[in-house]
């Protein structure tokens, strides 16, 4: 074994008394801090801080205690997309009741042109999908100047906490934005998976300027750059809380995950 210098030993030293913000997860697994259908039965409680889940990945959606507006995380930084759309950087000590998080490798990268809505984009990333392998997770990025954003978030929410489909009725925001540059991060999940999570895609949005953002309801743009990134792990962080053991999770809740990932 090569031995090490002292220059080395020093920062190994020096880290381990700061304690560093080491990353814990390899590139090919995608983390998944809780079930969609914990969520969607109200389970909003964070279980996990903000500085656990960056060591688990730099790219990833979901969103925070209290379902207090919208998660997007890209390039290593946690994003809230709150209310008013302004977007900030919460606390390393917050937490994260629901997320999916991955480190992002750069797998595959192309243009893809003329997309008039949501299921467009869809129909041409399953095609790809095909061609790849659909029983596998991927992440992608997608980056142009959209002509179309059709956004929403859901409203911070105060105990007792409803069903997601009730708040998403009743405590919902939308926007449309038009003409706006940034980045779709977007989750690919299989179909087997639909008891865990939304089987399929799920889409949020940030700005260039990192100044907007949300969950994405439908889209146009002429022209975009696509990234892939293909990940075949998969591991589950379920949450230690009482309420989380207590859920009634045999319950089938495809039409209400439906209802949260697409809007009505
Ligand atoms: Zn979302």
């Amino acid at each position: 074994m090569k031995k090490l210098g002292l220059l080395t030993t020093l920062v190994i030293a020096s880290l381990v008394l700061t304690g560093c913000n080491c990353k814990v997860s390899d590139n090919e697994t995608l983390n998944q801090i809780s079930l969609l259908q914990g969520l969607t039965l109200g389970d909003y409680y964070g279980s996990k801080p903000i500085k656990e889940v960056k060591k688990l990945g730099d790219t990833g959606l979901g969103t925070f205690d209290g379902l207090n507006w919208e998660l997007i995380m890209l390039n290593g930084t946690i994003y809230r997309a709150n209310e008013d759309l302004s977007i900030e950087i919460p606390s390393d000590d917050e937490l994260i009741p629901f997320a999916n998080v991955t480190f992002f490798d750069n797998d595959l990268k192309y243009q893809i042109k003329h997309i008039r809505d949501i299921q467009e984009l869809k129909a041409e990333l399953d095609r790809e999908i095909e061609e790849l392998w659909n029983n596998r997770f991927y992440f992608i990025t997608l980056s142009w100047n959209f002509d179309e954003m059709h956004i929403r978030s859901e409203r911070k929410q105060e105990e007792p906490y409803k069903p997601l489909v009730d708040v998403l009725r009743v405590d919902q925001t939308e926007k449309k934005l038009t003409n706006v540059e940034g980045t779709v991060v977007a989750l690919y999940t299989p179909d087997y998976m639909g008891d865990l999570n939304a089987a399929g895609w799920h889409f949020h949005f940030i700005t260039n300027d990192k100044t907007e953002g949300w969950h994405v309801l439908n889209l146009s743009f002429d022209e975009g750059t696509v990234t892939w990134d293909f990940t075949d792990n998969f591991k589950l962080h379920l949450p230690e809380w009482k309420f989380f053991k207590s859920l009634d999770l045999t319950v089938n809740q495809e039409d209400d995950i439906k209802e949260v990932e697409q809007g009505k």
